[in-house]
């Protein structure tokens, strides 16, 4: 027996007529690190758009935690425990690394945050840039800074849009052992990349989407070796 804490139940999405999602359904169990891939316009960004509440799909379900969140907004979402990080980084410009961070925590006062803050950078070893201005960081450390500002508001669910995306390869494992670390401490990673070797060795379980459309579903074995996975990619 799974046990889910995010189910996405036959969720269509068009846009102007359009095809970005047909009769998605997806499952992630409590605890799990779960990937989906797909090329480039497969509809990924639409899919976490859509659980995050900033799309609302045509017809279909989302449900956190047993709850119908379909038609919630997307800070009632956060509320029930989802966060996101964005896949073009959203930090805001004229601040530094630990006001990014103090900014979003909520129903905390300064000290707390300041120390929750503290602590997720000492967790992603990016301490000695908390000082910084977001606008002198690496484009590596802010995918770093986004990871840990969404951690701020303390999820159940972490939903990545391109964690790995344009990192090199070093970045990407270190990444990688911060999500295991994370799974460790019971929090649901989620995530989507159009590259495949991360999520084909990492994953629990691998969604594979194409023309959005869900076409392979199953263990890193299972969809390495599905030929419409294959078909879908080469
Ligand atoms: P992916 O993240 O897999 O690259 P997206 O979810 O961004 O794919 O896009 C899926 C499809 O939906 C693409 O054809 C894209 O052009 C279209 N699309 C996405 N968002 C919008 C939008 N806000 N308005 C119109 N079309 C969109
Ligand atoms: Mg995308």
């Amino acid at each position: 027996m799974t046990d889910p804490i995010l189910v996405v139940e036959n969720v269509s999405k068009r846009f102007a007529g359009r095809i970005a999602l047909e009769n998605v359904s997806i499952d992630v169990t409590r605890g799990s690190m779960t990937g989906v891939i797909g090329p480039n316009g497969s509809g990924k960004s639409t899919l976490f758009n859509i659980i995050a509440g900033t799309l609302r799909p045509d017809i279909g379900r989302v449900i956190v935690g047993g709850r119908d969140i379909t038609r919630a907004s997307p800070a009632e979402i956060c509320g029930h425990g989802v966060a996101r990080t964005f896949q073009i980084s959203r930090l805001f410009a004229e601040m530094t690394v630990l006001e990014n961070l103090v900014a979003v925590a909520r129903g905390r006062d300064d000290r707390a945050a300041i120390e929750l803050a503290m602590e997720l950078l000492d967790f992603l070893e990016i301490t000695a840039i908390a000082d910084k201005w977001t606008s002198e960081l690496s484009y590596g450390q802010r995918k770093l800074v986004e990871i840990a500002r969404a951690l701020m508001l303390q999820p159940k669910i972490l939903l990545l849009d391109e964690p790995f995306a344009g990192i090199n390869p070093r970045l990407q494992n270190r990444i990688v052992e911060h999500l295991h670390a994370l799974c460790a401490r019971g929090i649901t990673v989620f995530f989507i990349d159009h590259e495949m070797r991360i999520v084909l060795s990492e994953c629990d379980l691998v969604y594979v989407l194409a023309e959005g459309h869900v076409i392979s579903r199953g263990d890193t074995q299972t969809v390495r070796n599905d030929a419409r996975v294959l078909e879908a990619y080469f």
